[in-house]
């Protein structure tokens, strides 16, 4: 989908726009080079090498990437703190970790010349976006341990816009500073910027004539199209998606340009590859599957063939805003979001998709899987519009009966539909709590 651009701005058109030959190049070079690097440096690569017969010297092209071992999240928690590292602490500036709910956390290192990558990554990130220096940034990502918020902070100084470090939470006083301030980018996760918008209707406060957004960048949390069809008018700005996740830098990895057709991959300090998450197999551009990134120019915890988890597929063509990178597009999800529900795979995302189809119903939901006499049971709680009430009893009745169907066309499975009254479902600050599992009594949520 390419419809007209609202902006063609690039950061860096002599490295973002390189002709694709000259890319591919350069990233080979870059992969012997961290493929040297790790073998000397980083105790962890080395026997992973030894294990698999891999020699720096094998890797010829960029298709020898394949001979290499994959990193996955357990290795990080297997080795924590620092044995991941590749170089010594006194050369690291900054440790970030992920929240952790269970266990130890996944800890990522950042020398000075990381940092200066990341903040050139959401430099262009913003610019790709459309801000500018003239921008005043509202950014409701959280500061702190998660990458989020002083990831976008980063970028912002770069390109010189004014920043509000405002982390999420005391959402009447977002409103008031976002009028008052005059921010015209909001940066925070989809599911707050609709809380954000709830809050303003709830203050009275005009969106259109009182607040001045014209960009939202959202990412940390897959979401749809139909999200963000609500999210633009709702708070009446144009909705790119960002893509990044703590282990590998924080968010920045990827971005949406204007034409919003894919995220274009930072793919001179992030290699991507498409696998079959079961067998481990390369798949073509065009194929969906598991996102795996070798990170080429990290310094501190550079990884190899890191499993995210989350699912997608690469585009096969360049977009016509001149960047030459590679594009994956939106998220369907995550291996680890993704339910397993009487046998049939379920991602929330999917089911987000049904909801927000339909006028009669808000933006929030939860899903409730439990097991009852051996059987998995799935329940959909979504909360009502007023359209919903104005139905009437009798056409209310229908209206969930259809609901029930449509769900049982998508999943194969069938499951209870349950609509509750306006803000039931528990709001959150930052990443939304879109499942509880009694099952296991696990939730998930995406790692940035
Ligand atoms: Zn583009």
């Amino acid at each position: 989908m390419s419809t007209k651009p609202s902006h063609n701005l690039v950061w860096d058109r002599s490295t973002e726009c390189v002709p694709l030959e000259e890319r591919r190049a350069l990233q080979l070079k870059k992969l012997q080079d961290l493929v040297e690097r790790v073998s000397v440096q980083s105790p962890f690569y080395r026997k992973q090498f030894q294990k698999k017969g891999v020699k720096p010297e094998n890797i010829k092209t960029l298709d020898d990437l394949r001979r290499l071992p994959f990193t996955v999240k357990d290795d990080l928690r297997d080795n924590y703190p620092f044995e991941l590292f590749s170089t010594p602490i006194q050369d690291v500036v900054r440790i970030h970790c992920s929240s952790g709910t269970t266990g130890k956390p996944a800890v990522s290192g950042y020398t000075a010349r990381d940092m200066e990558m990341w903040s050139e990554i959401m430099a262009r990130s913003l610019t790709a976006a459309g801000a500018t220096y003239r921008d005043v940034v509202h950014n409701s990502y959280g500061y702190g341990l998660f990458t989020g918020g002083l990831g976008i902070d980063m970028g912002a100084r770069k390109i010189g816009a004014a920043t509000v470090p405002m982390s999420g939470g005391i959402n009447n006083r977002q409103i008031m500073l976002m009028e008052d301030f005059g921010a015209t980018v909001l940066t925070c996760t989809p599911s707050y910027a609709l809380v954000l918008a709830e809050t303003a209707a709830q203050m009275g406060v005009h969106v259109q004539s009182m607040i001045k957004l014209k960009v939202g960048i959202f990412g940390a949390e897959p979401w749809t199209e139909e999200m963000r069809a609500e999210i633009e008018a709702k708070l009446r700005l144009e909705a790119y998606d960002i893509f990044g996740m703590g282990e590998v830098i924080g968010p920045g990895v990827s971005m949406e340009c204007a034409y919003h057709n894919g995220l274009h991959i930072q793919d001179d300090h992030f290699l991507p590859e498409i696998i079959n998450p079961d067998t481990g197999e390369s798949l073509p551009p065009g194929e969906q599957g598991e996102l795996v990134i070798t990170t080429l120019t990290k310094e501190a915890m550079p990884l190899i063939r890191y499993r995210t988890r989350d699912i997608t597929r690469l585009a096969a063509d360049l977009c016509p805003c001149g960047r030459t990178s590679a594009r994956h597009f939106k998220l369907a999800g995550r291996t680890d979001d993704m339910l397993i529900i009487k046998g049939v795979n379920v991602f929330p995302s999917q089911i987000e998709g049904v909801l927000l189809r339909h006028g009669e119903l808000a933006p929030q939901y939860v899903l409730v899987v439990d097991r009852v006499n051996n059987l998995d049971r799935l329940e959909i709680q979504v909360e009502a519009r007023e359209e919903f009430y104005d139905l009437g009893e009798e056409a209310m009745e229908q209206f969930t009966h259809k609901l029930y169907h449509e769900m049982q066309q998508l999943l194969y499975i069938s499951s209870k539909i349950t609509i509750v009254p306006q803000r039931t479902i528990q709001r959150s600050e930052g990443k939304a709590k879109r499942v509880i599992d009694k099952r296991k009594e696990l939730t998930s949520g995406a790692l940035i």
